[in-house]
Order: C-alpha cells, then structure tokens, then sequence
C-alpha cells in the first residue's frame, strides 16, 4: 500500500509541492502556517480503513517486537483509541486509553478508567506525532504504574522528523517531516503562496 497518496487522496494529509508557487499552504489552528497537514480522523470515519491501518502497523511493530507479544495495547484519547483499539482486536488483546488530566505537573495523559496490572507489557499506539507529547506522557504515566512499556511506538503518521520517543523507537506508516512557522516569519508566504485552513480547501493546497 501506498500510504502517502492513499492519504493525500482522502484528505488525511497533505504535503507542500514547494515548487508550485501557485498553490496555499496550511493555516493551523494554531495560527501558526505549515508545510504539511495530517487529519486522521478521516482514517477514523471509514473502520475497514482503521481495520487496514492496524494490520499494516501490526506487522511494522512485530518486525521490532519478534517473539514479544503485548497483553495491552494502549493509546492516549482521543486520536489514537480508535486505532489502539483496532490493534488489540487484531492481536488478541487487551486495550486501554490514557486521558488527559490536569494536576500539579501541568497537562498530563492519565489512565483514569482502567487497571492494567504491574508488569503487564503494553504496546503504545499513537495517531500522529508532532511534538509527541501526549504519547511521551502516556509512556511515563504507564512506567509509574510500573507496566512494562515495549521498545516500540506504532504510529499512523510521523511528522516531526524524529525517530523515537524519548528511549522508545517509533515506527510510522508515513514519515515525513512537517515544518510550522509563526505567521510573521512564514518563508512560504514569501514565495507568494497563501494560507488557508486545510478543511474545506483542500483542492487549493499546493500539490
Ligand atoms: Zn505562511
């Protein structure tokens, strides 16, 4: 399968053609513009494509796992559960989210509804990572738990360039490198090219 046009097709991402000066590039929610942008719940809609999604991350994380099978599979709310989901149907096993919670320590992802015992061995599975922050703090909310958090990450698409999650290694359908610029220091606007919000414009992006 080919993932990167698969999902350029349905809207899940798209990518800057940085030599068509014709063509917007992505306003962020943020405000902030960007080069690239991923919405996965246009996976999340369509279940057989979920279902295919998961088979396809199964077989990238077991290259890493070998014979280690998880008995969780575990995501943080709420972008990965559907796919974390997928994945412990398909592998037999158990499944959990992490949610997020705010304490002391700031904007945390916490498991709030379910009791994975001490030691059990838990696959990450993640949707998206930019910065990785809900997926880092899901990992070092499980490992206080005392739940053994496997050597690998699954996620749908990587977009921050960077293989791992703190001493985890990721492994990603779709790895491409997604830049964001504040509005005022956008080197894309330079070229000439507009922003615009990715939904509902997604035939004016530059292809
Ligand atoms: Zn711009």
């Amino acid at each position: 399968m080919n993932w990167v046009k698969k999902f350029g097709e349905i809207g899940v991402m798209w990518k800057l053609n940085p030599d068509n000066h014709e063509g917007a590039h992505a306003l962020l929610t943020s405000g902030n513009h960007s080069d690239g942008f991923v919405n996965c719940s246009k996976i999340a809609e369509d279940p057989a494509l979920v279902s295919e999604v998961a088979t396809a991350l199964i077989e990238m994380v077991n290259e890493v796992l070998g014979d280690v099978k998880p008995e969780y599979v575990v995501g943080p709310a709420y972008g990965a559960i559907t796919f974390a989901h997928e994945v412990a149907r398909q592998l037999g096993v158990k499944f959990a989210f992490t949610e997020v919670a705010y304490t002391d320590e700031g904007k945390m992802q916490i498991m709030k509804r379910f009791d994975i015992p001490k030691g059990a061995r838990v696959l990450v599975i993640e949707d998206v990572k930019s910065t990785g922050m809900s997926a880092l703090k899901t990992i070092a909310s499980l490992e206080e738990l005392g739940i053994d958090v496997l050597p690998v990450v699954g996620l749908i698409i990587n977009r921050s360039g960077d293989p791992t999650l703190g001493d985890k290694k990721v492994v990603a359908l779709v790895d491409v490198k997604m830049n964001i610029y504040p509005e005022d220091g956008c080197s894309i606007c330079k070229t000439g090219s507009e922003a615009v919000r990715p939904k509902g414009n997604w035939e004016k992006l530059a292809r």
